[in-house]
C-alpha cells in the first residue's frame, strides 16, 4: 500500500477540500469489486509517479454513502478531480486502464513529467498480455528455457482475473476465484524463470521483420519471436447516453454496483451468459430486473435462460434494443425501447441499466501490421500462426468460436511451442 495514498472519510475529505493547495484525485472504492481491484495498483503507481503534483486520496464507497449521493457517485470505482473545492476534468468510473488514468491526470496537470530513463531488454520471447493465455505461453516457455518476458499494461489476470466463480476449469475440485486461479498460473510461470512486467504502458509495437520490438513508458524489448495475447475488453452499449450516464445509472459490473439498486426497476442489456446470469444475481436486490435481448435466440446455455424465466423478479424482452438511456439525479430516470421487428418504441421507467454485451479484441497497436478479421480479431489458426513470421496469438484475441479460459491455455500453450520451433529453427 502506498504512503503516498491518503484514505480519508468524508469529514477528512471536504476538510482537504477546503484547505488543499494542489489539486486532488479522488478514487471511490468498494469492497467486492474486480474494476476496483484493477484500478488499485494503477492508483498506486499512478501515487508514485506524480509524488508532490497531486493529492491521492481513497474513499471507502459503501462508509461515506452520503458524500457519494451528493456528488452524483453511484458506481464503484468512480474516480473524480478536484482544484479549489470544485470538480473538475473528467470523472471517470468502472474498469479503468493505465493510459486512461495517466491521460485523465496529465489533462489535469499537463505533461509534467521529465522523460523517463530507458532501459534495454533482449530475449528470445516477449509475450503481450498476461491473462491466461498468456500466463499460460509463459509457463510453457519458461520451462522450453527460453529467456521470456511477459508485459502486461494491466495487472496479470485478463477477464478471468475478475471474475468470481469459475467452475468449469479442469481440476480446480469445484468453483475457483479467477483471481486465486490466475493466480496460481502466475506464480507457475515465474517459477520457471519467466520475467512478468506488470503495469506497464505499451507506446509501440513493431512486429515485422527478424526482431520483434516492444517500447513501454521506460524499457525497449527486442525478441525473435512474440506472442500477442492481449485479449478482450467488455463492449460498451451504443444506446444515446450510454457513455455520458457510466457510472451514473449505466454500469459493467454487478457485483460492484447492484446494491445500489434496492427495490429499484432495472434493466440488463444482453442475451449471453453474462447477461443472464447478472440478470440473475441483481434480482437480490433489485425488485424488477428486466433483460432486453436483440434477438429472439439466446448465446446463454438453456438452463440458464430456465432459470431466469423460472424467477418472479425478472422479465425477458426479446427483439428490442435499448436505444436511448436518460438521466435523473444520480441515476436513470427511463430507457427508450426500440423493438428491432416493428421498429415500435417504448419509454420504460428505470433507474438502472447493467449492459453485458459481449467483448471486442484489444488488437488496436497491432491494425496494420497483422492481420486481422472482419471483427477485428487476429486472424490465426489453431496452431496460432499468424500471416507474420515469429508472431504467433493466443486466447481471446485469435479468431475462435469459443472463448473460456481453458480455450485460453490451450492457445498458450500451443503458441508457446510453436515459438519455441521457430526460435530453434532461426538459431
Ligand atoms: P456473449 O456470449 O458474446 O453475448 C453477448 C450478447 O450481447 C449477445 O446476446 C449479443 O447479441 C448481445 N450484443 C452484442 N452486441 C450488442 C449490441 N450492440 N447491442 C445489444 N446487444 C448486443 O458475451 P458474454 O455473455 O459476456 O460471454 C462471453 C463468453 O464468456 C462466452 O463464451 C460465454 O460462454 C462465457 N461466459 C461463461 C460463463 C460461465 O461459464 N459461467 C459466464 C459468463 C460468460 P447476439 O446474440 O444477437 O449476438
Amino acid at each position: 500500500m502506498s504512503e503516498k495514498i491518503k484514505y480519508l472519510n468524508s469529514d477528512q475529505f471536504e476538510k482537504l477540500l477546503k484547505t488543499g493547495d494542489k489539486p486532488i484525485i479522488l478514487d471511490f472504492f468498494s469492497d467486492d469489486c474486480p474494476p476496483c481491484e484493477v484500478l488499485a495498483p494503477i492508483f498506486e503507481k499512478m501515487a508514485d509517479k506524480y509524488e508532490g503534483q497531486i493529492e491521492f486520496v481513497k474513499m471507502m464507497r459503501q462508509d461515506n454513502r452520503e458524500l457519494a449521493l451528493k456528488l452524483g457517485v453511484t458506481g464503484s470505482p468512480t474516480v473524480l478531480f478536484f482544484n479549489h473545492s470544485e470538480e473538475i476534468g473528467n470523472r471517470m468510473s468502472g474498469f479503468m486502464t493505465k493510459p486512461q488514468v495517466r491521460i485523465a491526470i496529465e489533462e489535469i496537470l499537463g505533461d509534467v513529467l521529465p522523460p523517463a530513463k530507458m532501459s534495454r531488454v533482449d530475449c528470445d520471447l516477449i509475450i503481450l498480455g498476461g491473462g491466461p493465455a498468456g500466463l499460460s505461453a509463459g509457463i510453457y516457455a519458461g520451462r522450453a528455457k527460453l529467456k521470456t518476458v511477459i508485459v502486461e499494461e494491466s495487472i496479470c489476470g485478463g477477464q478471468a482475473g475478475s471474475t468470481s466463480h469459475i467452475a468449469n476449469y479442469p481440476g480446480t475440485m469445484g468453483p475457483i476465484n479467477g483471481k486465486d486461479l490466475v493466480n496460481n498460473m502466475k506464480e507457475q510461470a515465474l517459477s520457471f524463470g519467466v520475467r512478468i512486467d506488470d503495469l506497464k504502458e505499451i507506446f509501440e509495437v513493431k512486429l515485422d521483420g527478424p526482431e520483434k520490438y516492444v517500447r513501454t513508458e521506460d524499457v525497449e524489448y527486442y525478441s525473435k519471436a512474440i506472442i500477442l495475447a492481449t485479449g478482450s475488453r467488455p463492449r460498451e452499449t451504443d444506446a444515446i447516453g450510454g457513455k455520458e450516464l457510466k457510472g451514473k445509472g449505466v454500469h459493467y459490473c454487478a457485483t460492484c454496483d447492484g446494491a445500489m439498486y434496492e427495490g429499484a426497476d432495472i434493466l440488463v442489456i444482453g442475451g449471453g451468459s453474462s447477461a443472464i446470469e447478472e440478470a440473475v444475481f441483481l434480482t437480490r436486490f433489485a425488485e424488477h430486473v428486466i433483460i432486453v435481448h436483440r434477438r429472439d435466440e439466446f448465446r446463454a446455455a438453456p438452463i440458464e435462460i430456465e432459470e431466469a424465466r423460472e424467477n418472479k423478479k425478472i422479465t425477458i424482452l426479446t427483439n428490442k434494443v435499448v436505444k436511448e438511456v436518460k438521466g435523473g439525479d444520480y441515476v436513470l430516470k427511463e430507457a427508450i425501447l426500440k423493438d428491432v421487428k416493428t421498429g415500435k418504441e417504448e419509454v420504460l421507467a428505470v433507474s438502472g441499466a447493467f449492459v453485458y454485451v459481449g467483448n471486442e479484441p484489444q488488437t488496436d497497436r497491432f491494425k496494420g501490421q497483422v492481420k486481422l478479421d472482419e471483427t477485428g480479431y487476429i486472424s490465426a489458426l489453431e496452431d496460432t500462426k499468424t500471416n507474420l513470421t515469429g508472431v504467433f496469438a493466443a486466447g481471446d484475441v485469435r479468431t475462435k468460436s469459443i472463448r473460456q479460459v481453458v480455450t485460453a491455455t490451450s492457445d498458450g500453450a500451443v503458441a508457446a511451442i510453436m515459438a519455441e520451433k521457430f526460435i530453434t529453427a532461426i538459431k
